[in-house]
């Protein structure tokens, strides 16, 4: 295998791409993605509880409301905030967690905090005149915001938590959605609305023997307090005699690295790929901070980020964090006039190379056992995977108490007694999986988790067996009066800020319901044409980069290394991420012709 590779000064194209095609090659291993079926395998259904909120029996409800909004995320309480806007009446979350946030209701782990900068990541902070105390918040204050904007909302009285959808079928004779749920509900809608989550579906890998071992075992997005002692804020104090094992370091591991070398007698980390981790630079925020915003400050903070995001020149990059400096040179390389296709994308490899190598320089500084920093050296393009960003875990693989164990093929096995890399068994008391969650690129007729049947009887995983057809990825052709959040991967567009994205699209179910129900419409469906034109833009605006993707480390960017068999429809309003402004003001322009060009409508007979 080729040896280390020689810093930027000296880039060598050919032994860059040596290197990194050896590394990927180490991990490219049959059966890496294999997960554990959660939905259809009962002897991993505990993992999966929720070890927050203690479970309150109740009877079964059966009524009508005015809209059902699958999932209380931040997409769902934002949809609910804008037909409350719109002046429906009967807003019905339901959620299998106990409570609004989504995310950040299941994800609790200690050191859980967002990685896009909280004053554009919590939404309507205006609104509701809060500032987040940092710059980074934790989970536990992002909870409790979006909790307070479902109060602001009244969007907490008709919901039905701990409570899981089962099947949505659309009544041709009533034009009524009806939601059957695990608890025995049948809930009639006019209103339907998915919200059910870009990652809400958390992933075991399917490692031999998990059932074998009698310590215990968790997975991050179900925090076991109980076991652990301590709180999201707090060391978990009870892991003091206690030799722990998590799996996984990826965006959720990184963060709960530092607490547990803390806390625990002995920590091993299993590493499969070393993440980029670029400074965080979390900071309290400043006082004075809240003094130099004016009115309209989160819109304009959230469009100066995408604007940077995307490449596009600015007079002052606000944020100014490692995503605007980094992830944007990477994704959009400046090209200069005259250079050749060929020169541009030398000149692009060259300059992530030169992002890798200073991550892999901070790295050697932070790291004080050499042997240690060599394995935490991430060898592929910046490009390749969703970077990390945090200033304590690398400084906390330094305790002496804390062991970093590098597998690229994976731990090859459990045992009754712990974890198998490499032939060495290593014995532990407990195992936490932060292995993270099924991709964004999984179906929505999945990630659902329930069947959706529309007109005619067919069912939604019909409708997109070969992939989505929609009209701007939130209504589609058979399934009158629903409406699908915005979302990678659904014909809309890719946001770092996950949040502006669903601003926009809650912006527009709410806007949308209210035209509808002030022109007196019963029922909407997409039109054939409609349908076709939009799935047809999103097809010719693909890019396939599998050429540049395939040289990745495989992760969940690249399709765990097949980028070969996306599906072009399944892609994005314009090129790469998509064209974000693009897409915003054609739904805007939408909503002010107040046309609904595209749609069927049936309008209410005036005697009913
Ligand atoms: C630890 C972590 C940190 C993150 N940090 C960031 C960040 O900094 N920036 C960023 O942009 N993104 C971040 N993300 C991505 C994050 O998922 C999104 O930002 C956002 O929270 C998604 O909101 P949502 O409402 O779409 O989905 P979710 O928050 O996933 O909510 C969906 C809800 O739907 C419910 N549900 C699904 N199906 C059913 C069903 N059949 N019946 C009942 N309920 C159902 C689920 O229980 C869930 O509560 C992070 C993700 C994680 C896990």
């Amino acid at each position: 295998m080729p040896g280390p590779i020689p810093p930027a000064a000296h880039f060598d194209p050919d032994a860059v791409r040596a290197k990194y095609l050896a590394e990927r090659d180490r991990r490219l291993v049959a059966d890496r993605a294999a997960i554990r079926d959660l939905t259809a395998d009962g002897n991993f259904a505990r993992y999966r509880e929720d070890p927050f909120t203690p479970y309150a029996d109740r009877g079964p409800v059966a009524d009508e409301v005015d809209v059902v909004i699958v999932g209380g995320g931040i997409a769902g309480i934002l949809a609910g905030a804008h037909l409350r806007r719109a002046g429906l009446d009967r807003i019905r979350i339901i959620d299998q967690a106990g409570g609004v946030g989504g995310t950040w209701y299941w994800n609790r782990y200690p050191g859980v905090m967002c990685d896009v900068e909280s004053y554009i990541y919590l939404p309507m902070l205006e609104e509701l005149g809060y500032i987040p105390t940092r710059r980074y918040a934790y989970g536990e204050e992002i909870l409790g915001h979006l909790e307070a904007i479902a109060d602001r909302f009244d969007l907490t009285r008709d919901a039905l938590f701990h409570t899981g959808v089962t099947g949505a079928a659309w009544q041709e004779d009533t034009a009524r959605w009806r939601i059957r749920t695990d608890r025995g509900d049948e809930v009639t809608t006019r209103w339907y609305v998915l919200a059910v989550g870009i990652l809400n579906l958390l992933k075991l890998p399917a490692i031999p023997g998990m059932e074998d071992f009698a310590g215990r075992s968790f997975h991050t997005a179900r925090w076991d307090y109980g076991y652990t002692g301590g709180g999201p804020h707090e060391t978990p104090t009870r892991l003091a005699d206690k030799v722990v094992a998590l799996v996984g370091t990826g965006a959720t591991g990184i963060q709960c690295v530092p607490p547990l070398a803390e806390a625990a007698k002995h920590l091993y980390v299993f590493q499969r790929t070393p993440s980029a981790i670029g400074e965080r630079g979390n900071r309290p925020t400043d006082p004075a901070f809240a003094g130099t915003l004016g009115p309209g400050w989160q819109k304009a903070r959230m469009d100066n980020f995408q604007a940077v995001m995307m490449g596009r020149p600015v007079d002052v990059d606000q944020v100014d964090d490692g995503w605007t400096h980094d992830y944007a040179r990477a994704q959009h390389p400046p090209r200069r006039e005259g250079m050749t296709l060929a020169e541009y994308l030398r000149s692009a490899e060259e300059l992530d190379y030169g992002i890798m190598e200073a991550h892999r320089r901070r790295v050697e500084e932070l790291v004080t056992d050499p042997a240690t920093a060599e394995v935490l050296k991430p060898y592929y393009r910046y490009i390749c995977k969703r970077p990390c960003f945090h200033d304590e875990y690398l400084p906390a693989l330094n305790g002496s108490n804390v062991t970093l164990v590098d597998g690229p093929a994976g731990v090859e096995r459990i045992t009754e007694r712990g974890l198998v890399v490499d032939g060495r068994e290593y014995e532990v008391d407990c195992i936490i999986y932060g292995t993270g969650f099924e991709p964004e690129l999984t179906p929505l007729y999945r990630r659902a988790g329930h069947e959706i049947v529309g007109r005619d009887g067919v069912t939604l995983a019909e409708k997109w067996a070969d992939g989505a057809a929609s009209l701007y990825g939130m209504m589609t052709r058979g399934f009158p009066n629903m409406f699908v959040m915005p979302a990678p991967g659904q014909q809309a567009v890719v946001t770092v800020n996950y949040t502006q994205l669903a601003v926009l699209g809650a912006e527009f179910v709410g806007g949308t319901v209210g035209l509808l129900e002030n022109k007196g419409v019963e029922v909407f469906d997409v039109s054939a044409e409609a349908e076709e034109a939009w799935t047809r833009t999103i097809v010719d605006s693909f890019v396939d980069s599998s050429a540049v993707m395939s040289a990745c480390t495989p992760s969940r960017i690249n399709n765990e290394g097949h980028p070969e068999a996306m599906n072009p429809r399944n892609g994005n309003y314009g090129r790469g991420m998509g064209n974000w402004f693009g897409y915003r003001q054609l739904l805007e322009e939408w909503l002010e012709a107040g046309v609904f060009e595209g749609l069927e409508l049936t309008v209410r007979s005036p005697s009913s």
